[in-house]
């Protein structure tokens, strides 16, 4: 298929980056990790001092930062301003934070410019996944799916990814906190029109990997 662009949405811990890795890999595809992209920004303002509530200071830092992202599914890679922070934005410091970063419509208007040159520059082919993908950064991509789970499946499937670093209501706090305030700038509890809903809750794996495959394969097909 030509231009395939597979968009998927999601709340934390719907298995959405493993499985939209996994579409990636089966497709032959590149990937974008676009949630990667708010974390690295938000390390680069925490790590330089900055006021997260002043949203000017914020803004100015994002439009300066350079985010490098890798977009083979196989190989993670985050650069922000020449430093390699791959690592450091899986830290619980900056998932407490990073809401207060996308939550600025500034600094979305930036990002969401960055994530469609990126997608762009890939018309091989790329599966691209965050909360405002099949929305709003790419609202036109023949394949359009939101993975949800329920809230349950979502904290231990985040517990087990985290390896065990958090206590677990630590992690329920974070993680539901954290949803609550993304979803005041993103939609991605309920499918959008065109948008196909999978609830991989009782899927395993590979069952998730298929049902999304069939999304796509679906959206190949004339209707
Ligand atoms: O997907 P992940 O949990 O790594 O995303 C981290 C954060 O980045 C989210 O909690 C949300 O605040 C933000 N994000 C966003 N829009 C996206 C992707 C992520 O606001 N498309």
């Amino acid at each position: 298929m030509e231009n395939l662009v597979v968009a998927i949405d999601g709340p934390s811990g719907s298995g959405k980056s493993s499985v939209s890795k996994e579409v990636a890999r089966r497709l032959g595809v590149a990937y974008l990790d676009t949630g990667a992209m708010y974390r690295a920004l938000t390390f680069a303002c925490v790590d330089a001092q900055l006021d997260l509530t002043d949203t000017a200071a914020v803004t100015a830092a994002v439009k300066e930062a350079r985010v490098e992202i890798g977009t083979d599914p196989d190989h993670e890679k985050v650069m922000v301003n020449g430093a390699d922070v791959t690592a450091e934005i899986r830290k619980p410091s900056v998932s407490e934070a990073v809401s207060a970063v996308a939550v600025i419509l500034d600094v979305r208007a930036e990002l969401i410019r960055r994530q469609q040159e990126i997608i762009a520059d890939h018309p091989a082919g790329i599966v691209a996944e965050g909360r405002d993908i099949t929305t709003v950064v790419a609202p036109e991509a023949p394949a359009r799916i939101l993975l949800t789970a329920r809230e349950e499946v979502r904290m231990a499937r985040r517990g087990l990814q985290l390896g065990g670093t958090q206590t677990s209501e630590d992690l329920q706090r974070q993680v539901v906190a954290r949803d609550a305030k993304d979803s005041t700038v993103t939609s991605f509890t309920t499918a959008a029109d065109g948008v196909v809903t999978v609830d991989s809750s009782d899927l395993d794996f590979e069952q998730t990997v298929q049902a999304v495959l069939s999304v796509v394969e679906a959206a190949g097909k004339p209707a």
